[in-house]
């Protein structure tokens, strides 16, 4: 009986979700837009599209007559029906921006926070934050929750952060659970690397293949999309990307071993050569394309876009020299399309995904 239920659930998310998802992609849809594209029965589909515009997320944009047949009701998304408010938390700033439900960022903020803050000082900002973009009754009513994406590591299925170098006063905090209390609102914590990816999939739609975003700011990271979802690894904490070994003999990280990815490239960039520092990188990304075979990379952080083209450059050159890769290799290397707000957006996403996304199976 459990499992009936869990599938019926399950199914109905799902269903519920490919129909937003087609009108995430800004075009209007009708019936059998929904049949052709799902693979799903019109009466299904009939059931989705009634509990969808009921419930306000989408709406009839006018109707399409073709031939003598009935004419057919065309539908749209309706963007400002929910809200989601995303957070990047850095080492020395906190980024909010106000997402819509299509996905589109209507608000962004960006403040300092104290040299190696505390969860109190954090929370009292994100909180100062969330109220400042929420001061219109319209968009409080219509919030959905608010997404995280921090420097790990930590334990997203747990909500913990477990510590990141250099800032001492988060070991083991349950942020997810205290910021639910202190903002009242549902909170979704992720690393801010998957948060990243996650908005380039929603911006690149279905069609977006296996990928991974590379983040440099302060430190490096990857956040991975795999077989069409994020992927976390088995404790939640794979994209530790930067700590991966390019130098046998290299100098000593932060994390206590030599030649880690990130402290040479840190070392070639506080030297002030960007082009190294790049190719550092591009290295590590040819690693990572043997190892993995992704479809695109995706450079994002701030201090990768202080220097967009040389980043770009050296990783697309390596890509296509070092590689050695054959004609049906083909791998896509871009800028990050939402700039400073990837992460920010990416959280927020990850919030509205939880509610009208693929629903996780319910274990048996
Ligand atoms: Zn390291």
């Amino acid at each position: 009986m459990t499992r009936i239920t869990a599938d019926v659930t399950f199914l109905r998310g799902y269903n519920q979700a490919r129909v937003m998802a087609l009108g995430r992609t800004g075009r209007t849809f009708e019936r059998s837009t929904v049949v052709e594209a799902t693979g799903l029965t019109p009466q299904a589909v009939s059931k989705v599209i009634a509990r969808l515009t009921r419930d306000g997320l989408i709406r009839p944009a006018g109707v399409r007559r073709a031939g003598i047949g009935k004419p057919a009701v065309v539908y749209e998304l309706v963007p400002d029906s929910r809200y989601a408010i995303g957070a990047h938390v850095a080492r020395r700033t906190l980024r909010l921006v106000l997402v819509d439900l299509a996905g589109a960022v209507r608000h962004s903020a960006v403040s300092p926070l104290p040299d190696d803050f505390t969860p109190e000082q954090l929370l009292d900002n994100l909180a100062s934050g969330v109220a400042a973009m929420t001061t219109s009754g319209d968009v409080r009513g219509k919030l959905t929750g608010v997404g995280i994406g921090m420097i790990g590591p930590l334990d997203h299925a747990n909500g913990l952060v477990r510590g990141a170098h250099g800032l001492r006063h988060w070991h083991d905090v349950p942020l997810r659970e205290i910021a639910e209390k202190h903002l009242d609102l549902p909170v979704h914590l992720d690393k801010d690397v998957t948060a990243g990816i996650t908005a380039e999939a929603w911006r690149h739609g279905a069609t977006f293949g296996d990928a991974a975003l590379i983040m440099i700011e302060s430190g490096i990271g990857g956040g991975f999309w795999l077989g069409g979802t994020a992927h976390r690894g088995a404790h939640t904490n794979a994209g530790e990307f930067g700590h991966t070994v390019v130098d046998l003999d290299g100098p000593r990280c932060v994390c206590g071993r030599h030649g880690c990815l990130e402290i040479v490239h840190n070392h070639a960039a506080d030297a002030g050569d960007i082009a190294r520092a790049a190719r550092v990188v591009a290295v590590g990304v040819v690693n990572l394309l043997q190892t993995l075979d992704l479809a695109h990379v995706v450079l994002a952080g701030a201090d990768l876009l202080r220097h967009p083209q040389t980043y770009l450059t050296a990783v697309t050159e390596a890509v296509r020299a070092d590689a050695r890769r054959a004609d049906w290799l083909t791998t896509t290397v871009t800028l990050s399309s939402l700039g400073a707000d990837a992460i920010a957006a990416g959280a927020a996403m990850q919030v509205l995904d939880q509610h009208y996304g693929v629903p996780e199976l319910a274990p048996i």
